[in-house]
């Protein structure tokens, strides 16, 4: 329960840290917080408060409160739930999520004709907010969880290259939650990965892979999931994983959600410092006007497996 509420949590957490530094330089984050807890860290700017996490928080929880009311994946819900979100005015929306949820087609067609007329559909939009349905499936086992994660992100993302990476996270939440290192099953992982799209992965999530490396904006899927394994990897605390995520720069909030979802399951929700829990909140645009703090997160952590037991 420890590394399901950590998911849950640490990938809030590392939204909202990352928000003000979004589309900034790296180096960014440990330039104006030289040393852990040297200052407010979680200090808000970029148009949000301090504290408050942004469109991939507010998309996973309606994804988790969907699970939850349906006792499963209901498709169309979920899809209703993010057009009610985007038409609510959240404070960000990413462009290939807006073009799709506002085009006024049917859960099942409006991303592929999104990816069809030639439109870019491998952003990292549907990784970001994977962390609640990681959590869920999770007691599903590895083909389940990673067809789960594909099927919600078609919702928005068309590409598949967008799936098969949120299937991958899906995956290594999965390992950590069942304490395993996700690290050390990445091969077992990609195993799973549709053939066309192996390759690809596997050399972001190589162990000598640099987010230096990338060769496209970490707005990308590819580069955002690596970055975080890249986080993950090269840290030894949640607190360090965050910190490295954010000073990478460019898509902070979401490389940083990523990161966080994935280190809160490895090192648990007694590894997230109080003073980065305790000003986190998730306005809920599409949810009547709603703000969710540390124990409303918590509750959604218990209801996601609660399920299972
Ligand atoms: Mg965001």
């Amino acid at each position: 329960m420890k590394r399901v509420a950590g998911a849950v949590v640490g990938s809030a957490v590392g939204d909202a840290l990352g928000a003000p530094f979004e589309f900034g330089p790296a180096g960014a984050f440990s330039a104006r917080f030289p040393a852990p807890g040297a200052g407010v860290e979680m200090c808000g700017g970029g148009g949000w408060d301090a504290g408050e996490a942004t469109d991939d928080t507010q998309m996973a929880v309606h994804v988790a409160e969907s699970l939850l009311e349906h006792g499963g994946l209901d498709l169309p819900d979920v899809f209703t739930r993010f057009q009610r979100w985007a038409a609510d005015a959240p404070k960000d929306i990413g462009l290939q999520t807006t073009d799709v949820l506002t085009r006024g087609l049917p859960w099942d067609q409006a991303a592929t004709a999104h990816y069809r007329a030639g439109h870019r559909a491998a952003g990292n939009g549907s990784l970001m907010r994977a962390t609640p349905s990681a959590v869920y499936f999770a007691a599903h086992g590895r083909q389940a969880t990673m067809d789960a994660a594909r099927r919600i992100s078609a919702l928005t993302h068309g590409d598949p290259a967008a799936g098969e990476g949120t299937a991958i996270f899906h995956d290594l939440v999965r390992l950590a939650l069942s304490g395993a290192d996700p690290l050390e099953e990445l091969s077992q992982t990609l195993a799973a990965v549709h053939p066309g799209h192996r390759e690809r992965y596997a050399a972001i999530l190589a162990p000598d892979w640099h987010p230096g490396q990338a060769t496209e904006v970490n707005g990308a899927v590819w580069p955002c999931l690596g970055s975080a394994v890249w986080a993950l990897r090269t840290t030894r605390d949640y607190e360090d994983a965050i910190r490295a995520a954010i000073d990478l720069g460019g898509d902070t909030d979401t490389v940083a959600a990523v990161t966080g979802g994935l280190a809160g399951a490895v090192y648990g929700l007694a590894a997230i410092p109080a003073r980065w829990t305790e000003p986190l909140h998730v306005p809920l645009p599409g949810g009547g006007g709603r703000t969710l703090r540390l124990p409303h997160l918590l509750d959604l952590a218990h209801a996601l497996v609660e399920r299972h037991r």
